[in-house]
């Protein structure tokens, strides 16, 4: 089955005056050449989101749309983090495009993986997903900050691509779909690998940012993180319930133990009965906390009104 070749490059930019020029001019090319082989429609555009920027990244970006109307913005009301701007930018994209690339202004992500991009989807991809190959560029600090919080999602049980940011191809279809996620905590690694779909992988090197410093510093770094886990699974709560139970466990230990010595002579009167309760209380406690929070936890996931299955395709 042949599927429309629009693209869209959804860019979501913060502060971002120093690169824009570069990476606009990057990205014309790019897009220029991509045509040029008939690859992908001549109405694709480039869409910078500009997510509540304080210098002048609009004022620039209205500047390239007069210029060249492959250019095009989406401007937020106000600065609502990374992800939000990125959803903006590919909920606005779907209703144009056929396919919808995200990327980042700084072009850290090598926009020459954008070629393999398009030949995935015409290859029958709904989703294609970046990974960065390699880290040769990141300082030791960020690439491990980094690569542990992969390791860190995926141990509380959100299933994530490792090394994947947010530098993938999504087609109409798989977009279409994702709009039915209606949870405002989005967390779009979380959600994409959900859709299911055919998908593959772009391997690409991360280069270095054209100019500008990093808007996702360590804070923002964490607070993603614990969003990710949190909007993702409850898996915490059930450790809650776990520690409760072996604090249990333990306190039956420990009444044998100091029954033991009660009776042992070994103790000093009220001891035995002390000891006992506060290992007992500490581990029940526990155990309640983490048995409310299984149902808080399971109202939490109800008021997502997430779409339990997606049918890709129907044989009639
Ligand atoms: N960004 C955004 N809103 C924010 C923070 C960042 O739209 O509140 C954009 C930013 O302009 C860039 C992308 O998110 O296009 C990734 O940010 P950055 O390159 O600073 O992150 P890093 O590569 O250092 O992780
Ligand atoms: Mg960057």
């Amino acid at each position: 089955m042949e599927r429309g070749n629009c693209l869209y490059l959804v860019v979501p930019c913060y502060n971002e005056q120093e690169v824009l020029p570069e990476t606009s001019k990057r990205l014309c090319e790019k897009m220029n050449n991509l045509m040029a082989q008939g690859k992908i429609a001549k109405n694709s555009k480039i869409l910078f989101v500009n997510d509540g920027s304080k210098d002048k990244t609009w004022e620039m970006i209205e500047r390239l749309h007069e210029e060249n109307p492959i250019f095009q913005g989406l401007k937020l009301s106000r600065n609502r983090g990374h992800q939000n701007a990125l959803l903006g930018g590919l909920m606005t994209a779907k209703n144009y495009a056929d396919m919808v690339i995200s990327l980042d202004a700084d072009l850290q992500d090598d926009i020459d993986a954008i070629d393999q991009f398009v030949e995935k989807y015409h290859a029958g991809c709904e989703i294609v997903y970046g990974v960065r190959s390699a880290r040769k560029t990141d300082t030791f600090f960020k690439k491990f900050t980094a690569e542990g919080f992969y390791k860190l999602l995926n141990l509380m049980g959100a299933e994530i691509v490792f090394n994947h940011a947010d530098y993938r191809l999504m087609s109409r279809r798989a977009l279409d779909e994702m709009e039915q996620y209606k949870e405002v905590n989005l967390f779009l690694r979380g959600i994409v690998p959900m859709l299911g779909f055919q998908t593959d992988v772009v391997l690409y090197e991360r280069h270095e940012r054209l100019a500008g410093e990093s808007k996702y510093p360590l804070k923002k770094m964490l607070a993603l993180a614990i969003d990710g886990i949190t909007s993702l699974s409850i898996k915490p709560i059930r450790m809650i319930v776990l520690l409760g139970m072996l604090i249990f466990v333990c306190s039956i230990a420990m009444l044998a133990y100091s029954l033991v010595q009660h009776f042992l002579g070994n103790t000093s009167i009220g001891w035995t009965s002390l000891i006992v309760s506060i290992w007992a209380i500490g581990g029940l406690q526990l155990l309640a906390i983490g048995v409310i929070g299984e149902y808080i936890g399971k109202i939490y996931l109800e008021t997502k009104a997430r779409p339990k299955y997606i049918i890709e395709k129907e044989l009639r």
